[in-house]
């Protein structure tokens, strides 16, 4: 496992400029390289792999910011690289749930057993809708009367895709693919991720401005210098898109920005907190869900509790409720975790908290939130995002990630994707 990163000499003149050092970004790069172009990646941020992202200086130990699962892991590409890489991949496929009443009290038996017939239930008619090609609001076809529909409908909407349940295409859905195994990474995922800029000619803080792709190649503004090349890979996030931090010269077709704005970013903001070591009766890498009212939307944050064996557990808090508590101060959202926990396994627990955070995806300029979700009725959208422009604009990311959108590893298959597409027109 490398520890520093070394970035390749940035070429003169290369054929293709890549816009973002993300999963995508690098895929793309590595992609176009073996093919024999000569490429700069362009990083807004000061460190590489976006939304993919390990930190240990908060805890001491490696806490994933953003992407955490390797999931559908016998399909995904991070599986091998972080195999070959010799990280410690921790199965996470048949974690246990610790599952409580709307009242706190612990669930037993025959709860587990409704809530994962409830689970089923609702998996089943959102699938139903989708096989036959309804693209409506995954609320409007699944039962409301189930006990547990209102944690489930949570788990599968704002903290699942980070939109509420109302926001979720039953169609897009249906075309996910979502397989077993998933496994977490004890060293972090965005670790793996970052191993994929060893040799690539990356050019951190800089920040694309404006894209001109009115004469024969494109002409690239950043905030330090510009840059010209024959194409250009853009993957961005549509948040970043639909916000206009990077401007056009002509601006993009009407169809294309239509695209970015029926792929809203949805929102996953992460809670992790750290404890001195008491494990509160949860059990490592366990699931921790709790009956809430079938509201839209949910008032809830469901954790995980000590990942890979780490004293701290996460919380997970998304969509409208995680856009409004991004609003406030971290510590707000740091409480409200903390008031839901203790519901669950008592006040004892603020006696052994150490400190916790939030992860501020929604107000980071370089990403304006956690991943994009399609909007319901709009099934067809990605296609028209990954749609290239004059055979100089290329774009890539997780919205456009086939059949594991949102995911690293969609990503990461978009960007080579992409630049197979360009290999082969320049
Ligand atoms: C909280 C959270 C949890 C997640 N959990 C999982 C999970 O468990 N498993 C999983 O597989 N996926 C997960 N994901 C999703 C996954 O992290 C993303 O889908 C993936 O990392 C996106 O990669 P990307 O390359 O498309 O975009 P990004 O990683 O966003 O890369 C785009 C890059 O472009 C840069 N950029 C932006 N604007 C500019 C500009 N103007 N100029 C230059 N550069 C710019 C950004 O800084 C960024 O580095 C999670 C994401 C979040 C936020």
């Amino acid at each position: 496992m490398s520890t520093s990163t070394k970035f390749a000499a940035l070429p003169t003149n290369p054929d293709v400029i890549v816009i973002g050092a993300g999963s995508a970004g690098m895929g793309a790069a590595r992609r176009l390289i073996k093919g024999g172009k000569s490429v700069i990646v362009i990083e807004a941020a000061n460190r590489i792999g976006g939304r993919a992202w390990t930190q240990s200086d908060s805890f001491g130990v490696p806490v994933d910011m953003g992407a955490s699962w390797v999931s559908s892991a016998n399909k995904n590409p991070f599986t091998k690289i972080a195999r070959k890489a010799g990280f410690h991949l921790v199965e996470h496929t048949h974690a246990e749930t610790d599952l409580f009443r709307l009242d706190g009290s612990r669930a037993d038996a025959r709860d587990h057993k409704e809530y994962q017939e409830n689970f089923r239930a609702m998996q089943k008619s959102m699938n139903k809708a989708g096989k036959k090609g309804h693209d409506v609001p995954a609320s409007e076809v699944t039962p409301n009367d189930l006990p547990w529909m209102g944690a489930i409908q949570s788990w599968l909407g704002p903290m699942d895709y980070g939109v509420d349940f109302d926001q979720i295409s039953t169609l897009d859905d249906w075309h996910g693919e979502s397989d077993q195994p998933s496994y977490f990474v004890r060293e972090g995922l965005g670790a793996v991720v970052a191993t994929r800029a060893e040799g690539l000619p990356i050019k951190l803080n800089t920040t694309v401005t404006h894209i001109d792709w009115s004469g024969d190649g494109v002409r690239i503004e950043t905030n330090n210098g510009t840059l010209s090349a024959k194409a250009c890979v853009i993957t961005v996030s549509t948040g970043v898109l639909a916000a206009g931090n990077i401007r056009f010269t002509p601006e993009l077709p009407a169809a294309k920005m239509e695209a970015v704005h029926n792929l809203p970013m949805g929102l996953l903001v992460k809670v992790p907190m750290m404890f001195d070591g008491a494990r509160l009766g949860l059990g490592e890498n366990n699931w921790v869900t709790y009956q809430v009212p079938n509201e839209i939307p949910a008032k809830a944050c469901y954790f995980i509790a000590w990942p890979c064996g780490h004293d701290y557990l996460f919380g997970n808090i998304g969509g409208r409720l995680g856009w409004d508590l991004s609003r406030e101060k971290s510590d707000v959202t740091v409480d409200f975790a903390m008031e839901e926990l203790v519901k669950l396994v008592g006040s004892d627990a603020r006696k052994h908290l150490i400190k916790g955070f939030r992860t501020d995806w929604a107000n980071d300029q370089n990403t304006l939130g956690a991943y994009a979700a399609v909007k319901p009725g709009h099934h067809g959208v990605r296609k028209t995002l990954e749609a290239p422009l004059a055979d100089r604009l290329f774009f890539a990311g997780e919205a456009m990630g086939g059949a594991y959108p949102a995911l690293v590893s969609g990503a990461y298959l978009s960007g080579k994707r992409t630049a197979r597409k360009v290999c082969k027109v320049i």
